[in-house]
């Protein structure tokens, strides 16, 4: 990888890093999907064995990754919550983790569950604010703090060197959960994190089309690493071979992507600002925000494509709104070229801190012009009895 080092992500990226070589002078990179390999007659093996532990369509899909985030290994899995599982699960009973409280909440609750099962302490802290880690730290017993940033769905910042600080202060690693930053926008192990998370089923992928997570490390040879990677082989939660395939045919376009998205969000969050039917719009980029002062240090290039907004009228005029949008897709997910509108309230339920006017929005790649309409036509029919 020596020879991609010196050259721009968007290359390595559109290039897919050409960490494959074809006989044949193919641009892309092949598809494997044999489950076995087969020994040479003196029972010698010409690469691995089987597929669980031995994926050839994934090493330039791990490849490309490692090289964006600057990291020195990184994994793919079945999907984003493999990949949680099994950071979580390469600790031991009597550890403690500090998670942040308003996160992915699918995430949230599995570890609230596993942790309860399995012994493992867990507290939840409001990340965000200055101190607050610091606070819930076990000197000795804590291992890992679980930060998100932006975070789902208010998209608060965390500060991650802090973040990072604190954490080694008290002998814990740091993961960073940077699905929404993605490489292109935050780059977590630079500032200290230990190791980087990824659903990559949304911007990684960015076609709604492959259900993938990914795990990056700064130490390939750390011990969480290393238990890490042999949960994976014998756990067995890899990514499938076209699955691999297909996200590293999406990570070439990560860079105009994440830009286009990112670009619009911001366009659409001054515009909606202000809007007589919007109580209050949620994104990093404006200046308003509680993390804006955080997020233009430690964010490159934009502040995602991801924002919400709180609507006049409560849930039912939310919901209305929602039902208005002919352009927006209403769909949980994010990250993907189409644009998304949600009720997050509803799909994360009773427990949810979510507030109960609150859409979000995941911003694609169509033309700006037709996404503000949408939403402003929506916000008219769905506020009009309000
Ligand atoms: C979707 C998502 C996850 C979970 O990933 P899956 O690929 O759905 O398993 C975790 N964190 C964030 C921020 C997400 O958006």
């Amino acid at each position: 990888m020596a020879e991609g080092k010196h050259r721009a992500p968007e290359t390595d990226a559109a290039q897919a890093l050409h960490g494959f070589e074809a006989s044949d002078g193919a641009v892309t990179p092949p598809l494997q999907p044999s489950t076995t390999f087969a020994r040479q007659r003196d029972y010698s093996l010409l690469s691995g064995d089987y597929q669980r532990d031995h994926s050839p369509t994934l090493h330039p899909a791990e490849a490309l990754l490692a090289q964006l985030e600057g990291g020195s290994a990184a994994m793919l899995y079945a999907s984003g919550m493999a990949a949680a599982a099994a950071v979580i699960q390469s600790l031991r009973p009597g550890d403690h983790i500090v998670a942040q409280r308003v996160m992915y909440w699918g995430l949230r609750k599995w570890l609230q569950g596993f942790c309860q099962d399995f012994g493992i302490a867990l507290d939840l802290v409001d990340a965000e604010q200055p101190g607050a880690i610091q606070a819930a730290l076990r000197p000795g017993e804590t291992r890992i703090v679980w930060i998100e940033t932006p975070s789902n769905p208010m998209w608060e910042v965390v500060d991650i060197a802090a973040a990072a600080d604190a954490a080694h202060g008290a002998g814990a690693k740091l993961v960073v959960d940077s699905t929404v930053a993605t490489p292109v926008q935050s780059q977590p192990l630079a500032l200290g994190a230990d190791i980087v998370f990824h659903s990559a089923t949304k911007y990684l992928n960015g076609h709604s089309d492959v259900l993938a997570g990914a795990l990056v490390t700064a130490d390939s040879e750390s011990e969480l690493w290393q238990r890490a990677k042999a949960y994976r082989a014998q756990g067995g939660a890899m990514l499938g071979a076209f699955e691999a395939w297909l996200l590293l045919r999406g990570m070439r376009t990560l860079y105009l992507r994440v830009a286009r998205a990112s670009e619009s969000a911001l366009w659409l969050a001054q515009r909606l600002s202000g809007h007589p039917k919007v109580a209050e719009v949620l994104y990093p980029g404006l200046e308003g925000h509680p993390g804006h002062a955080v997020a233009a240090r430690q964010m490159r290039g934009g502040f995602g494509g991801m924002l919400s907004i709180r609507v006049t009228g409560g849930r039912e005029a939310a919901l209305r709104t929602a039902g208005a949008c002919d352009v927006f897709l209403r769909a949980t997910s994010l990250g993907g070229v189409e644009s998304l509108i949600e009720h997050r309230a509803t799909i994360e339920g009773e427990s949810s801190p979510v507030p109960e006017d609150l859409l979000r929005i995941s911003v694609g790649i169509e033309d700006r012009n037709d996404l503000l309409a949408d939403l402003e036509q929506a916000l008219d029919k769905g506020t009009s009895d309000a």
